[in-house]
């Protein structure tokens, strides 16, 4: 007997028609490319998404047709989130930080036909357009009197010259809720990227769970700010979850260090941001260096990579801010745990509190997690033993888009498919779960492994160190040790020697680094996260003391 409840598709149209039916005056403040503020609704923001999808549909773009952006985070690219995915077609979000190659590979292979780039992108797409023969039409994100003269970029027109004409009338279109709504290439480090190809169900149940108190917590009383890009996963799922809570948001557009993301924060009464730990430690800088406090940030999500302890507690101690530890992955929509206490641990010690806190989290309804040894075992949730964290779910791929070979999928006894997320983890009685290594960069020394991000988190407790990377080197006896590459804060001094004492009782002896290498900076890759293989390839010809 089927249930007697109305049937109705989840899609990405329902969350914009919501919010401008609900919180059509909630505010989207965004930082343009220009420098200025600008600031309308959601309401505005409807308005305009509308007049998107009837120039897509005037241009006789066909239901799943490829639209890409090059874009901050802004009001404009929030209009194609729902513009295009809206309309039913695909949202395909390019990250700008990747290698011109790089863009003009995925573009040809997502077969793009439009693409909207912000004004700063233009150097960009000048290198790439004549390599891109799919599009057929060049947007750039800007006022109609400020479209760049003379860019050699055939037919360039501005968006809003593009979109200004077109009627705000449109009724979203209808459609099966599996049908592709966007995609977000991965930044692999090797071979081709690959594409997650999310869905209009996908992204609904995604942005539902989001907002979950043990998630981001999001209501109509939060100001929202995310730094996490639009170009790297959705930004979190933000750009959704903010119309389905009718919260107000605020967009940094370009200006991610520290003084401009400050005074956002402050001018816009920001209760909520997100960001990986590189961009927050900017943040944190100008902070401290100028006696600053916050007025109304009161939680931080921070993910990415692994959020190091003595950051967490600077936010919290220092600042009165809480920090959700989160994980995830691009094919995981992104999100996969947060961390947040249960109940039975608030009796507990602040430092007992800390301890946990410090891990990536609990599972979100909707992700089931395991993880398994090198035979595909299960292993027990006791917090000691780590295996390969294995993923399901209903908001974690199942392919990606044009894949070449078979599924990435692991089945399981029962025929049920798993994603191996690559990370190495273990989980304790709770079902918190600690990453402890990409397994590319965990280090084997003598049989036993090393975690990388430990040894990392120790170095960056230190006050001279402003960023810390942890690589295996090789070994005759014990295969791989551990090496601890530093780069100092401005004006700050420690010695090799000063850094391995400072170790002493916080790890097992023989986890210590076997030697200290000073760097001016670590690489950093397009999203934020630190680039070991760049660092490996630059200290090829570096040999362990004693060898
Ligand atoms: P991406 O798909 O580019 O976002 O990268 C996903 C990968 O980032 C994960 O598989 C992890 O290796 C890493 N990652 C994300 N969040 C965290 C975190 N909180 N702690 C440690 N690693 C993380």
């Amino acid at each position: 007997m089927l249930g007697l409840m109305q049937s109705q598709p989840l899609l990405i149209s329902s969350l914009i028609e919501f919010a401008e039916r609900h919180h059509g005056d909630a505010e989207i403040v965004s930082r343009r490319v220009e420098g200025d503020i600008h600031r309308y609704t959601y309401r505005d923001l409807s308005r305009r998404s509308k007049q998107l999808a009837n120039v897509l549909d005037g241009m006789g773009l066909q239901f799943s047709d490829r639209v890409a952006s090059l874009a901050w985070n802004g009001y404009r690219h929030m209009e194609m989130y729902f513009g295009v995915s809206g309309s039913g077609r695909v949202l395909h979000t390019i990250n700008p930080r990747l290698h011109p190659d790089q863009i003009a590979w995925i573009v040809n292979h997502a077969e793009d036909q439009v693409l909207c780039f912000d004004t700063s992108f233009l150097p960009l797409v000048q290198a790439v357009h004549a390599r891109c023969p799919s599009v057929k039409k060049w947007v750039a994100l800007c006022d109609a009197d400020k479209l760049p003269a003379d860019s050699g970029i055939p037919g360039l027109v501005s968006y809003e010259a593009w979109i200004g004409g077109a009627s705000s009338e449109y009724a979203w279109p209808v459609f099966d809720e599996n049908s592709a709504s966007s995609m977000c290439y991965t930044s692999g480090t090797t071979g081709n990227p690959k594409a997650a190809l999310y869905s209009h169900r996908s992204t609904t149940l995604h942005a539902y769970a989001a907002a979950l108190p043990d998630v981001m917590n999001l209501s109509a009383r939060d100001s929202v700010l995310p730094v996490v890009p639009m170009f790297h996963v959705n930004a979190w799922g933000i750009p959704y979850s903010a119309p389905l809570t009718g919260c107000k948001l605020v967009f940094p557009g370009p200006a991610l260090d520290g003084k401009s993301v400050y005074e956002l924060i402050e001018a816009e009464g920001v209760t909520f941001a997100a960001g990986v730990p590189t961009v927050w430690q900017m943040l944190l800088n100008h902070v401290k260096a100028g006696g600053l406090k916050f007025s109304t940030l009161n939680r931080t999500v921070i993910g990415g990579s692994a959020c190091p302890p003595a950051m967490i507690h600077a936010f919290q101690d220092e600042f009165g801010v809480s920090v959700l530890h989160a994980w995830g992955m691009t094919e995981m929509s992104p999100l996969g745990t947060l961390c947040t206490l249960k109940n039975k641990h608030l009796a507990l010690p602040r430092d007992g509190q800390m301890k946990i806190l410090q891990k990536q989290g609990r599972a979100i309804y909707g992700v089931d997690m395991k993880i398994v040894d090198s035979a595909g075992n299960e292993l027990p949730w006791d917090g000691k033993s780590y295996g390969d964290l294995l993923v399901k779910g209903p908001w974690i791929v199942a392919d990606y888009y044009r894949s070449e070979g078979g599924s990435p999928l692991v089945p399981d006894a029962q025929g049920r498919g798993w994603f191996p997320t690559g990370d190495v983890a273990t989980i304790d009685a709770d079902g918190f779960m600690q990453i402890t290594d990409r397994s590319k960069d965990v280090i084997k020394s003598g049989g036993e492994w090393i975690s990388s991000i430990d040894i990392e988190n120790i170095a960056m407790a230190h006050p001279a160190i402003a960023m810390a990377a942890c690589i295996g080197m090789p070994h005759p006896k014990w295969d791989e040790r551990p090496i601890i590459a530093v780069a100092l804060k401005p004006g700050a001094e420690v010695s090799r020697e000063e850094l391995l004492a400072f170790y002493e009782g916080k790890t097992a002896k023989w986890q210590v680094p076997d030697d200290v290498v000073f760097v001016d900076a670590i690489p950093i890759g397009a999203t934020g996260k630190m680039l070991k293989a760049k660092l490996r390839e630059q200290l090829k010809d570096y040999r362990l003391p004693g060898l």
